[in-house]
């Protein structure tokens, strides 16, 4: 037992939306537990910034502007992250993500399928180029028995409950946790796990978009229902993600961790 379980020296991380938010946190705080840090996103710019704080701060970065929803993209992303560290990818972070919101009785089905696309289907091409590579690679021997590959899903606080307007939303987050209990008991005997992350609100440019947008004040809201007094920072889950990705939590698999404050959506 000891501190450096944390330490991810020597290990690949690929993360998808690391252009923003949640995802940028992530990788920051990973490069800085010593990973090489692959950072995937569909926002070029975002990228670019990024990798420079991470570099700034004397971590390794690479980027790769992608389509989480275009299986293709996925596939050739990881693939060469994977062969820039001779074969191996040790941790997957499939953040990326969209909000939507419309009542049931008003939701299309390009409203399903565009947020089933990227929040599901995009979570799933990660995971699936990711334990494929990790199958695929020598278990390194640097490494404990059960770690040899950390796959972290990121759910949200909308699987508990329903709310207004999160059909979409929540449906695919729901598959998400559906695809980390599954793929966990698949993957697991070859010493892989497999976690989600169900954040509540965080503030991120996501959340302040969707208050301006439905001209709401949820922020403010989730924060006086939060024992805490205060609505989440994305260096929380950042913090969440670390742990999963690390030894650390070499025993835990098929789980969902809810840094939330305290407090489920409350509708
Ligand atoms: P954000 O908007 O700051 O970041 C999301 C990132 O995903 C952006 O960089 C965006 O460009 C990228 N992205 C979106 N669609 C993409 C696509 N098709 N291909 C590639 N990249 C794409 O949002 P955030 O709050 O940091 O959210 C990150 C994740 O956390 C999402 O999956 C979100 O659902 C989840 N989450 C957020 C909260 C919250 O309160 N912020 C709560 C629960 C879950």
């Amino acid at each position: 037992m000891s501190l450096k379980a944390y330490d991810l020296t020597g290990r690949t991380a690929f993360l998808t939306g690391a252009a923003s938010g949640i995802g940028r946190a992530s990788a920051l705080l990973l490069a800085e537990a010593g990973a090489t840090v692959h950072c995937a996103d569909r926002d070029p710019q975002g990228l670019h910034e990024t990798a420079a704080l991470i570099k700034e701060s004397g971590g390794t970065a690479h980027i790769h502007p992608l389509d989480v929803s275009d299986r293709a993209q996925v596939d050739e992303a990881v693939a060469a992250a994977a062969e820039a560290s001779g074969g191996r990818l040790d941790i997957m972070a499939a953040i990326a993500g969209i909000m939507h919101s419309s009542p049931v009785l008003e939701t299309t089905d390009e409203d399903l399928d565009r947020v089933l696309n990227i929040n599901f289907k995009g979570v799933l091409y990660a995971c699936q180029a990711a334990a494929r590579t990790m199958l695929k690679a020598a278990t390194p021997t640097t490494h404990t028995v059960g770690t040899k590959g950390s796959i972290i899903t990121m759910a949200s606080g909308a699987v508990d409950t329903g709310g207004p307007g999160l059909l979409c939303y929540g449906a695919a987050k729901a598959a998400v946790v559906q695809l980390t209990k599954t793929l966990a008991t698949e993957v697991g005997p070859h010493g892989i796990r497999v976690n989600a992350v169900a954040p509540g609100w965080i503030r991120t440019p996501m959340t302040h978009r969707h208050d301006a947008e439905a001209q709401t004040h949820t922020e403010g809201f989730m924060a006086r229902m939060s024992p805490l007094g205060r609505v989440g920072e994305p260096a929380d889950i950042a913090h969440a993600v670390l742990h999963l990705a690390s030894d650390a939590s070499a025993f835990t698999t098929g789980q969902i961790l809810r840094p939330n404050g305290g407090v489920a959506m409350p509708w």
